[in-house]
């Protein structure tokens, strides 16, 4: 079953001789990047980009994002091209090259509806929520100290309005089209400056520097062509024009559990599938090199037992996310190959995973009974004998209990791979909070599916268990 999904994300084979490049985008930032009701990418951006890749004869796969990862898939060559409200900045053009723009936008700060912060004097110890790696942040940092207030992250821009509108942070920083359009599609914050944006700026569609140039100067003559005919106006004003519909769409759905569970039925479903095929192929791949690990840490060589000490502690001791990163964003701008993301979400899993599990397997053994040993080997048996007859029947009995737990770990862990792009069930709430605005309910829907996922693999393990121990 999961051999399928994973070959989905890999390059297929190409029919024809269109080039077809992998783009990256921020999977909430409406009106440029957003899903419709159908899961299909919708917006500015988008329909710019679909029409344009359709007069310059390209293909392109999409991977939805978090904005950071979006912009860092290009920058270290696992992308081709990034479209995602992107701010040509002159700090930004040291690494990628821009198109020619396509957007104007500028940038503002909201409060939540109803709150008594007037001017950004009235900031002075709030807390401003803003999202990793964008100019909206950059902005808000280099004014920080004058006014005196703290920041916190986000990755996407719901979660983020969420926090400020909840009341955990003050105000945000952002850029103005985004803002005004979210705010007319009922989230409740209020634009402090809407008429003077404090830094006007221009969007542009970008590659690594150096890079894709092919990409790029197709881009740019699409762009003119459209621009030419109307088309571009006609896509902008679909978003933007008094008459736009919100963003939303049928918003009737979403007021029952039952009406979001339906409306996304499909999307539930791929991420469920993708969290199993993670967990499946990581539990499987992470057994196998945890008993590698755990058999190395009680050889009779002082060496093995070092390499072996030495991996558990590296893997054990690094947090997930900053391994995942390395992965997928460091080492391939390093290697200088691209590694797909559930590739890369795979290994991190496998080392991660893996490091624990050598540590609960070299502990099962080491806790076999050391006469146990001694009476093979007088029985005249050899050590690898002694071992695979004697020792390891009885410590792999010790390590069932924490194998079960370390499979349910290896199961939420992948909600950790989100961060990478990995469309699996957390990545998919997030999308689908970011279009209908349901925090609690679609937040209840994926963890209860979680539960029922952990519930069956609990059962599964202890039937195993039940087979091996008795
Ligand atoms: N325009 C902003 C930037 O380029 C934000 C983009 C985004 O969040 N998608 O940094």
């Amino acid at each position: 079953m999961a051999l399928p999904l994973a070959g989905g994300l890999l390059p297929s084979a190409q029919a024809d001789s269109k080039p077809n490049y992998v783009i990256t985008t921020d999977a909430t930032y409406p009106p440029f990047d957003f899903q419709d009701k159908n899961n299909q990418y919708v917006g500015i951006d988008q329909d710019i980009l679909k029409e344009i890749a359709k007069r310059e004869g390209f293909t392109y796969t999409l991977k939805a994002m978090s904005f950071n990862a979006a912009t860092q898939s290009v920058s270290s060559s696992q992308a081709d091209g990034v479209i995602a409200g992107m701010s040509i900045t002159d700090e930004r053009k040291a690494v990628f090259d821009f198109s020619d723009p396509y957007y104007r936008s500028g940038i503002a700060w909201a409060v939540r509806q109803g709150s008594n912060i007037k001017s950004l004097d009235d900031l002075r110890g709030k807390t401003v929520a803003l999202k990793t790696g964008t100019s909206g942040a950059d902005y808000a940092l280099s004014i920080k100290d004058k006014y005196g207030f703290k920041v916190t992250y986000f990755n996407d821009s719901e979660t983020l309005y969420r926090d400020v509108i909840n009341g955990n942070s003050d105000a945000t920083f952002g850029d103005l089209p985004v803002l005004q359009y979210s705010i007319k599609n009922g989230t409740k914050l209020k634009v402090m400056n809407p008429k003077d944006p404090f830094n006007a700026g221009e969007y542009g569609f970008a590659v690594k520097k150096g890079a894709n140039a092919k990409l790029l100067a197709a881009f740019n003559r699409g762009l003119a062509s459209i621009k030419k005919d109307g088309t571009y106006n006609k896509i902008v004003n679909k978003y933007l024009d008094a008459s736009a519909s919100t963003f939303t769409g049928d918003q009737s759905n979403n007021d029952t559990t039952w009406g979001i569970l339906k409306a996304n039925k499909q999307a539930f479903i791929d991420g469920l599938m993708q969290t199993i095929a993670l967990t499946v192929i990581g539990i499987f791949l992470a057994s196998i090199w945890g008993i590698i690990l755990g058999v190395m840490g009680i050889s009779q060589s002082k060496l093995i037992r070092g390499i072996s000490t030495t991996i558990i502690y590296i893997f054990r001791g690094l947090p997930m996310l900053v391994l995942a990163f390395f992965i997928y964003i460091g080492l391939p701008s390093f290697i200088g190959a691209k590694i797909p993301a559930f590739i890369a979400g795979i290994i991190t899993l496998v080392l991660n995973e893996g490091a624990y599990t050598g540590a609960f397997v070299r502990g099962g053994f080491e806790a076999v009974d050391r006469g146990q040993m001694e009476a093979a080997r007088s029985l005249g048996m050899p050590y690898n004998m002694s071992m695979r007859k004697v020792i390891m029947p009885q410590g792999i009995r010790i390590m069932v209990p924490s194998f079960v737990n370390q499979f349910i770990i290896t199961l939420k862990d992948t909600s950790i791979l989100s961060a990478i792009g990995i469309l699996e069930l957390t990545q998919t709430g997030t999308l689908i909070v970011a279009r209908n605005s349901q925090g609690f309910r679609v937040w209840a829907i994926i963890a209860v599916i979680y539960l029922i996922v952990i519930t069956l693999l609990t059962w599964l393990s202890n039937w195993v268990d039940k087979r091996i121990n008795s």
